[in-house]
């Protein structure tokens, strides 16, 4: 009996291998089947001889092939349940593994028959110890776990085909534990009572196999196609994500980034996911908005990932719409995190250039409005604020040239402040300065606006008469004249104020002369010399008068 069950179990091994493509779940189900053949291998073993030395090693590999059983089975299970794709830790498969470990070095060993006794000094009939029953649970535990997880993938499990698989697994794991448990009531406990009845559990792994196989082949899990689909989906340079209606993941790629916990068969929490991972969190409600809405819209947002280095991530949800009942979602998310830090750095340095521009141009103001500043005091003078004798001997160099081009009357003007040492003398020269300024301005103040005041030296100023004929310039001397001697000005410290009056000589150019520019200068010393000669002779003629020369 057993050597049939091993011959079946053989020929679907030889089968599978020779039919199927390899994959890693495929690899599973060959460890799996090869702990499945152990024990009829050990059952067909212990029957071939009658020397106790050899039947207990035929028994202990029967039990030890039963106990990795239940490993296997809980590996499958769970690349079953999880997809291709499944990946265990070697921790996780190493504590998967541990308990069946530890129960075979106990069933080697059998310290004080505490696995199993011979009886009668043989192992055809034989007694179960603490130990076999301990394998016997934990092979119990084994399946129960198993199954409930198969269970529940089957319940949350929305495709049909892939649904019907795992429940074929769930009968072939049911099948499984049913037959070694009765062959445990039939040959165990109810030994004394009932026949040997050989083979239950081998029948129990065979068709638990058989359940196995049909299932995997029935709905192709092994199909090249599906598996080629999953590689296309896998080698496409954006992540992946299925949800169904109710949001669990169904389906995953490689390419979506493990930082972000989407886990398939579990619930994708959208609203926790931008919480840890929205690049704006301005734009959360806008994009929940268009998420959750039920007429189809997509939804477009950017996630960061903050951890170094840094990784920036597009995400676009699109609903699954069949006829007009929406299914679930399709999220993509593409990697930008070059192009993002390109723009990130291009932005950056657009702020930086900004500043740096603004910074250039108020450094350009500061420097026009001290040029001007420059400019101002180079043609001032700074006591009395009246331009300074450069700045007129300048503009009379121009000045002149075009008068005497055009035949345009003009007039110069030089008044000195009469016994002026006087006031130094008397008041001291803070208010011989004052006396000066406020001379300068009150003649400043008889002027018209396109006349050019100078101070020409110390208490000498000269006056630049532009369009202004003899008649003119005559009741303008007389003017100024008059204004100074009627400006009455303080002295301060309880004295009396006092008032000052000028001499001043005067030169009226109507007759034209033609000039050379080269000869303007000595003209104009020229013409200075002679009005100065002017105002000598006012002042001889005794002060406070007008000359003209
Ligand atoms: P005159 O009527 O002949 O002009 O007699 P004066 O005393 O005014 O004689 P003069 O013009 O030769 O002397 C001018 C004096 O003015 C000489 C100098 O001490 C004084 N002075 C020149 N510049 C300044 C100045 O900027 N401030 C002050 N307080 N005094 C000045
Ligand atoms: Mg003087
Ligand atoms: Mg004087």
């Amino acid at each position: 009996m057993d050597l049939g069950l091993l011959i079946g179990l053989f020929s679907i091994f030889i089968y599978v291998f020779a039919k199927n493509v390899i994959t890693a779940q495929y690899k599973v189900y060959l460890l799996f089947h090869f702990f499945m053949m152990i024990w009829p291998i050990g059952q067909v073993g212990v029957h071939t001889t009658d020397r106790p030395h050899l039947q207990i090693i035929y028994i202990t590999l029967s039990f030890v092939g039963l106990s990795m059983l239940g490993f296997g089975w809980l590996l499958f299970t769970k690349y079953l349940a999880h997809g291709a794709y499944y990946k265990p830790s070697r921790n996780v498969v190493l504590s998967f593994l541990a308990p069946s470990l530890l129960l075979s070095v106990a069933m080697i060993w059998n310290p004080a028959n505490l696995f199993v006794a011979p009886v009668n000094g043989d192992y055809g009939e034989r007694e179960y110890g603490p130990v076999f029953w301990c394998m016997s649970l934990l092979l119990v535990a084994y399946f129960q776990y198993s199954a409930r997880l198969l269970w529940h993938k089957a319940r949350i499990q929305t495709e049909q085909a892939e649904r019907a698989r795992l429940k074929n697994a769930l009968l072939g794991l049911v099948v499984m534990v049913a037959l070694p448990l009765l062959d445990l009531l039939v040959n165990v406990l109810l030994d004394p009572w009932l026949p040997v009845i050989p083979g239950i559990t081998s029948l129990g792994i065979l068709a638990s196999d058989i359940f196995f196989l049909y299932s995997l082949q029935k709905h192709r899990s092994f199909d090249l196609v599906k598996i080629a689909q999953q590689d296309v989906v896998d080698t496409l340079s954006v992540g992946i994500i299925v949800l169904d209606e109710q949001e669990f993941v169904i389906e995953i790629n490689r390419n979506v980034c493990p930082k972000l916990n989407i886990v398939l068969g579990k619930r994708l929490e959208m609203e926790a996911l931008l919480a840890a991972h929205l690049l704006d969190p301005s734009t959360e409600e806008a994009f929940m908005r268009l998420y959750r809405s039920q007429s189809g819209e997509r939804a477009h947002t950017e996630l960061v990932i903050k951890h170094d280095p840094k990784q920036y991530w597009s995400l676009h949800a699109a609903p699954i719409i069949i006829g007009s009942k929406l299914l679930g979602k399709v999220i993509t998310l593409q990697d930008i995190t070059e192009l993002k830090s390109h723009v990130l750095k291009s932005q950056e340095q657009n702020t930086s250039l900004q500043e740096r521009n603004r910074a250039l141009i108020y450094m350009q103001d500061e420097l026009f409005q001290a040029n001007r500043k420059l400019e101002q005091m180079a043609i001032t003078d700074s006591l009395t604020g009246c331009f300074n004798r450069r700045f007129l001997m300048q503009q009379l160099e121009h000045e002149v040239l075009t008068n005497l081009r055009y035949k345009i009357p003009f007039a110069v003007f030089l008044f000195d402040i009469d016994m002026f040492k006087l006031v130094n003398d008397t008041y001291g020269h803070v208010v011989g300065d004052e006396v000066i300024r406020r001379t300068a301005e009150a003649v400043k103040g008889a002027l018209r606006r396109t006349d050019i005041l100078a101070r020409y030296g110390g208490e000498e100023f000269a006056v630049y008469l532009p369009h202004t004929d003899q008649e003119q310039a005559e009741r303008l001397a007389q003017r100024i004249r008059e204004v100074v001697e009627s400006n009455v000005m303080p002295t301060g410290r309880g004295r009396a104020p006092i008032s000052v009056t000028i001499s001043m000589g005067t030169h009226v150019v109507e007759r034209q002369t033609d000039l050379q520019i080269d000869d303007v200068k000595s003209y104009l010393e020229e013409l200075f010399y002679n009005i100065d000669s002017a105002l000598y002779r006012a002042k001889d003629n005794g002060r406070n008068r007008v000359v003209n020369y």
